[in-house]
């Protein structure tokens, strides 16, 4: 059979197309990924060694799905094609290569909490203000500079980069992100950026190593080309510019990650690098119905800034994209879970085939809600990682200082948990003393009785010893007894176990859960190297998304419209079309942010096959308050032609008036002044009270028989909050409710003046 033969012309002549640059910039749903992936199996068809292949993919589970694919073609041989996002596929090449750039091959890859808790610890060390500097914006910045390539020095040296930070009141910027960098190479870690930048680093300053991977790679590819940033986009550049077998895909109308660094000039300027490069247009849309590539066309064309395309489907013309108003978030919940249940039985679908997009995480709390009420099975993508989860991330600090004693980050999680006496002033002295004499942490744990005095120092030095002891342990054991051991000789099994809590039960079974994936990992017989070394290596980089259990399982999938580049569905849900919430309220303030929140619109639009829903509520509560809203200028911006208003949950104006822009009129008339006035900007607040709360006029408890875990609620005096945890019988039921204002309480429900919202 012509393993060929599912491609049309244009996708083959990509596909056979094998040397030199090439450069694909087509629409949405056009094939890119399907040209990557032909592409690979025909290589090795070809009889290249899947060695020399490098794929570069947006996600894991892209680079999974891949994968499969592959080796349906060509076979077992697909496992050996190198695979994976930038950041897998690197610190699998820096863990090779580390110790030349002066890092131990075990280092630690510090993930966000991390490097927010370390920028935290040094805002604290130099007095600064974290309100001005706030960790996440610190954060952020340090990001920008690292994947600008600009290090360090080079930032404390450039004078608009500091003029910048003194303009914006925050002149420390320079020393902090120096500070940080000495912190994560004596803990022995690298940041997700600094894989990158690390990598950048290496293949610049030996030329050997550069030279390596440059005979290593002979065939680069690399999806979604569109997004990616200059660190990125160099060692790309760097790797092929041997062989110069580049095939780049993308899509100038899909970049949606500029907010992080992604520049769509490298798509722009591809050509400028390989001036030879052969270039193909796909122009077919094989994904959606004439009716979503039409609508979606009606959107990006409003963008100045796109290169031209003519997108077009072949398939059927396909049903109106439905439009529904709701009037509150909950209610938007309640339309879109039973348009699912509805339009599965009518049509014949599966809980799988039915997607909800939205901008912002917060906005899945009401459609999970509306979704469990009517037992409508769904998975959450994008959550909170189960790698992310306390108890397993206390679990992982003692297995990452087995391999790297250095870590500061997980000394500083674990050294006093389970309590052993060791008092946070006595960690900071331990910070301090390595700061100020250079030492390694780890030389003043085992030497604390210099730096410290009596009874720390003992708990310190033991502390010390039973790292060791872990250690000795990693060396001949299997991963899972390593493990096994830590986890009861740490005392975090005891410890966990006395809880009788809920949630103490439920973190016991996770820390189950977690050895049980190591002691499968220990029994797979497709790897050599099985060590708990290993495995940490493979969990440091996944997300919730790569941790799927059960691919197969028949559930509705949620997740922002970022997590859904590359993906499809044949029904698709975008819901909270308004404004300032999508697009965002902090796009409004330019051209260029507006236009990306479009392209985000269109990514959105884009995913459906068959049949796409939008939706949007002329009220929400966000940050507690209840709120009226304006639909969505990109409803305004689709060919109404295409569109099918279904309103008949409530009296539509719309229908007889024509057209959102008529809504929009009304809606202005009823607030012209907030309209007119330039969009609030979040104030910040200096007061560390708590406000006093006013409670939502006509309040009244009310019955909370009802009541489960997650759901928002008003206290008469605490104000809004949400429940975390729910435990004892009634009427004796406990409720354990996070407060925005106060933090989390325990309420007996009974006596409780609650009201859900
Ligand atoms: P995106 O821009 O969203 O990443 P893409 O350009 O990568 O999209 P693919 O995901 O590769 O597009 O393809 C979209 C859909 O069309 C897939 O289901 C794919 O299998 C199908 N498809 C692509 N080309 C063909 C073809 N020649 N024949 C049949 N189906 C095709
Ligand atoms: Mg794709």
């Amino acid at each position: 059979m012509d393993y060929l033969a599912g491609l049309n012309p244009s996708q083959r002549a990509a596909v056979e197309q094998t040397e030199g640059p090439v450069m694909i910039v087509a629409g949405a749903g056009s094939g890119k990924t399907r040209v990557i992936t032909f592409r690979v199996a025909h290589l090795i068809r070809k009889g290249v060694d899947p060695f020399h292949i490098l794929v570069l993919t947006f996600t894991n589970k892209a680079a999974k799905e891949m994968r499969e694919r592959i080796m349906s073609v060509v076979g077992q041989e697909a496992k050996n094609i190198w695979m994976g996002t930038f950041h897998s596929v690197f610190a699998r090449i820096l863990r090779v290569e580390a110790e030349l750039i002066g890092y131990p091959r075990n280092f630690t890859i510090y993930d966000t909490d991390d490097t927010k808790s370390l920028i935290r610890a040094i805002l604290k060390e130099m007095n600064l203000d974290d309100k001005l500097y706030n960790a996440n914006h610190v954060y952020g910045r340090i990001s920008s500079a690292k994947n600008n390539l600009i290090s360090p020095q080079e930032y404390n040296k450039n004078e608009a980069i500091m003029a910048e930070d003194i303009a914006n009141g925050r002149p420390q910027m320079g020393q902090i992100y120096m500070t940080y960098a000495q912190r994560c190479y004596r803990a022995g870690a690298m940041d997700f950026d600094d894989l990158l930048f690390k990598t950048n680093v290496l293949l610049n300053k030996y030329p050997e190593v550069l030279h390596k991977y440059q005979h290593q790679f002979k065939y680069l590819m690399v999806d979604e080309y569109q997004d990616t940033n200059f660190s990125q986009y160099l060692i790309v550049k760097r790797l092929a510019a041997v062989n110069e077998n580049i095939c780049v895909v993308g899509d100038d109308a899909q970049s949606i990650y500029a907010f992080r660094g992604a520049n769509i000039q490298n798509i722009l300027n591809f050509q400028k690098d390989y001036p030879d490069v052969q270039i193909f247009k796909l122009e077919q849309n094989y994904r959606s119905t004439k009716m979503i590539v039409n609508a979606a066309n009606s959107v990006i064309e409003k963008n100045q800034n796109q290169l031209e395309k003519n997108v077009f489907s072949e398939n059927e013309d396909g049903e109106k994209i439905k439009v529904a108003r709701a009037f509150s978030d909950n209610e938007e919940g309640k339309i879109v879970a039973e348009a699912i249940t509805q339009e599965r039985a009518l049509k014949n679908l599966r809980y799988k085939d039915f997607a909800i997009l939205y901008r912002t995480n917060a906005q899945s709390r009401a459609m999970e809600e509306a979704l469990r009420k009517i037992n409508v099975p769904y998975k959450l993508y994008g959550g909170t990682s189960f790698y992310q989860r306390k108890e397993i991330k206390d679990l992982i600090a003692y297995f990452r200082l087995t391999f790297n004693p250095n870590d500061e980050e997980a000394l500083k999680r674990v050294i006093n948990y389970p309590r052993r006496g060791i008092g946070d002033t006595t960690v900071e002295k331990i910070l301090v003393a390595a700061d100020q004499q250079q030492y390694r942490l780890w030389d003043v744990v085992v030497n604390a009785h210099t730096f410290l005095d009596g009874r720390s120092a003992n708990a310190v030095g033991n502390f010390g010893l039973m790292i060791q002891s872990f250690q000795a342990v990693a060396k001949t054991n299997s991963a899972f007894d390593t493990a096994m051991h830590i986890a009861q000789h740490s005392g975090i099994l005891k410890d966990l176990y006395e809880d009788k809590s809920v949630e103490g039960l439920s973190r016991y079974e996770n820390i189950q859960e977690l050895l049980n994936g190591i002691k499968e990992f220990s029994e797979r017989e497709d790897i050599e190297e099985k060590g708990l070394d290993v495995f940490m290596q493979d969990i440091a980089l996944l997300t919730n998304d790569d941790n799927d259990k059960d691919p197969n399982a028949d559930t509705v999938s949620m997740m922002t419209i970022h997590a859904s580049k590359g993906l499809e569905f044949p029904v698709v849900f975008i819901v909270g079309l308004e404004e300032n919430l999508f697009p965002s309220q902090l796009s409004l303030n330019s051209r260029s942010e507006l236009e990306e929140e479009r392209r985000l619109f269109y990514v959105a639009v884009t995913r459906a096959e068959k049949k796409l829903h939008l939706s949007y509520a002329t009220s929400r509560y966000r940050w507690g308050t209840l709120n009226n809203c304006e639909p969505s200028r990109f409803l305004d911006e689709l060919n109404p032609a295409c569109l099918e208003l279904d309103f008949k949950q409530r009296p539509a104006t719309l229908e007889t008036t024509g057209g959102f822009q008529s809504e929009r009129m009304a809606w202005k008339q009823k607030d012209t002044e907030s309209y007119s006035k330039p969009k609030p900007k979040m104030v910040k607040t200096t007061s560390i009270l708590p406000k006093a709360h006013v409670p939502t006029p006509g309040f009244a408890p009310s019955d909370t028989s009802a009541l489960q875990v997650g759901m928002e609620v008003e206290h008469e005096r605490f104000g809004f909050g949400k429940v975390v945890n729910l435990e004892g019988n009634r009427p004796d039921i406990k409720a354990t409710i996070f407060f925005k204002e106060l933090g989390q309480k325990q309420l007996l429900l009974k006596f409780a003046k609650l009201r859900i919202v």
